[in-house]
């Protein structure tokens, strides 16, 4: 068996580097030490724990052009966006240095004279993540940052092929003396890294940013021994223009919430809703915008459209626009594609896709690909029932200036997190999370760190009075 893996940089297939496997032992003691780090950690005082917190953010920050140099070439995303995620990734671990020292408890007013209550709040122990390649430095510092300020330790496996982002921070965070152990990183493949963390008694805690199956699979092998999960899985985004929009808004909404990542976001807009009245107008202005933006190697500044990650997302893609157009979609702009398996790169040009209809895969699947598929509804019910169609329900879009009908679409859309004339609804400071397959519980935000606190009761009994 191998002991190594290479990390490709998906814009030219080039290597850029050989990374290890940890072996089963070396993980298996990473969490034996995670458990141990976890009692001197957790025992720490907040304001500590706060300030360490700080200094890694500071120092991430002073390393930010070399950092989104690294994600860029081994994710791909143009780099002006890699600086965006590394600043994005430190505001997580800003808004929870600030959230360590406000984790409060509350007293109870007892049933008798005899009794006082008080509820605390605990760490809940050694917490152990998973993170998808699409976001390696933000994915990461949204699970670790609650940890860390709660008082748990943490353990991280990035993903196969993006680990180099998150061995750097993780480094950096070691530099600025959060201790070794309480914060780790091992590398492996997700199936046997996934059961060595499910199956450990350590781990109180596992939360996973990735696909939905992944994330069901982690569920269940979380039930033996009853462990916390925290899951941020998959999502379809639907994104609905109604009669009345600003259409110019709606255009540039779509394109931000779009192509971001080259399509390679859970929240990224997937299925566009328009009302049949103004699609045609609303596909022209769009389509005139999509065909601005650059298809490129993520390094060079002009570049808004990076690689598809690898070969199963660019052929999920490929054959997603290919039964759309077997079905009668009509090609607005793109179906053109730069790829070279034997070279290792794999390019989709935007994509703007007409007459699509609910029986085409593209709006049964996420498509995590630059497209962007166009179908229309006369009544708002229509939009409702097409946008809620699917088992997923992380993020949704809708853009009307009418209160009426942003009021209803936000009480009917069964989605987490809902973009109301806003194609970029996430940040620190807000609940990110999904309903239905889309995952459970939310990250960010005062929500984002209860996840990691177990709550504990005392009832103090006064046997003298
Ligand atoms: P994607 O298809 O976007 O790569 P995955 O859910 O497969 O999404 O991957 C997200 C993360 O989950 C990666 O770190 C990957 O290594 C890991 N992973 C993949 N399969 C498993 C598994 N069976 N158990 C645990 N982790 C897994």
């Amino acid at each position: 068996m191998s002991t190594q893996f290479k990390v490709m940089n998906p814009a030219t297939g080039e290597l850029v580097k050989k990374v290890n496997y940890n072996t089963k032992e070396e993980i298996k003691q990473a969490l034996e030490n995670g458990h141990c780090a976890f009692k001197k950690w957790s025992k720490l005082n907040a304001h500590t724990r706060s300030k360490l917190l700080k200094g890694w953010s500071q120092i991430i920050q002073e390393n930010k052009e070399e950092i989104a140099e690294v994600m860029t070439i081994e994710n791909g995303k143009p780099l002006k966006e890699s600086l965006g995620e590394v600043t994005y990734a430190t505001s997580y671990i800003d808004w929870y240095a600030e959230e360590a020292i406000r984790i409060y408890g509350r007293t109870i007013p007892a049933s008798t004279e005899t009794k006082r209550i008080v509820v605390t709040k605990q760490p809940i122990g050694l917490v152990a993540a998973i993170t998808p390649w699409n976001f390696p430095a933000a994915m990461m510092t949204r699970k670790a940052a609650p940890a860390l300020a709660a008082g748990c330790a943490f353990i991280v496996k990035p993903a196969e092929e993006t680990p180099l982002t998150t061995m750097k921070l993780i480094e950096l965070a070691h530099e600025v003396g959060i201790p070794k152990d309480a914060i780790q990183c091992v590398n492996g493949k997700g199936p046997e890294v996934g059961a060595l963390f499910t199956d450990s008694e350590y781990v109180r805690k596992i939360t996973f940013t990735g696909s939905t199956p992944v994330g069901k699979s982690l569920i269940r092998n979380s039930a033996d021994t009853v462990k916390h999960v925290t899951m941020e899985l998959g999502g379809h985004a639907p994104l609905i223009v109604a009669e009345d929009a600003d259409l110019d808004f709606a255009v540039t909404q779509t394109i931000l919430s779009k192509f971001r990542n080259a399509g390679q976001t859970c929240v990224c807009a997937n299925r566009v809703i328009v009302h049949e009245s103004i699609v045609g107008v609303f596909s022209e202005k769009l389509t005139e915008a999509v065909n601005r933006l650059k298809v490129g190697n993520g390094m060079d500044e002009e570049t808004d459209i990076g690689p598809i990650i690898h070969e199963k997302g660019f052929l999920k893609i490929v054959s997603q626009v290919k039964d759309a157009i077997e079905k009668g979609a009509e090609v607005l702009l793109g179906n053109k594609y730069n790829a070279d398996k034997e070279q290792g790169y794999f390019f989709v040009h935007p994509t703007v896709l007409k007459n699509v209809d609910t029986t085409m895969n593209i709006m049964q699947e996420e498509t995590f690909g630059p497209i962007v598929p166009i179908t229309t509804f006369k009544e708002l019910d229509e939009a409702v029932d097409i946008a809620n169609s699917t088992p997923y329900g992380l993020a949704a879009y809708f853009f009307t200036n009418d209160y009426k009908v942003g009021t209803y679409l936000h009480d009917h859309l069964d989605f987490g997190i809902i973009g109301w004339n806003d194609g970029a609804p996430s940040g620190a400071h807000v609940p990110f999370g999904g309903m239905k397959e889309s995952g459970l519980g939310r990250e960010g935000g005062s929500e984002g760190i209860e996840p990691y606190l177990e709550t504990k009761y005392l009832s103090i009994g006064h046997y003298d009075q």
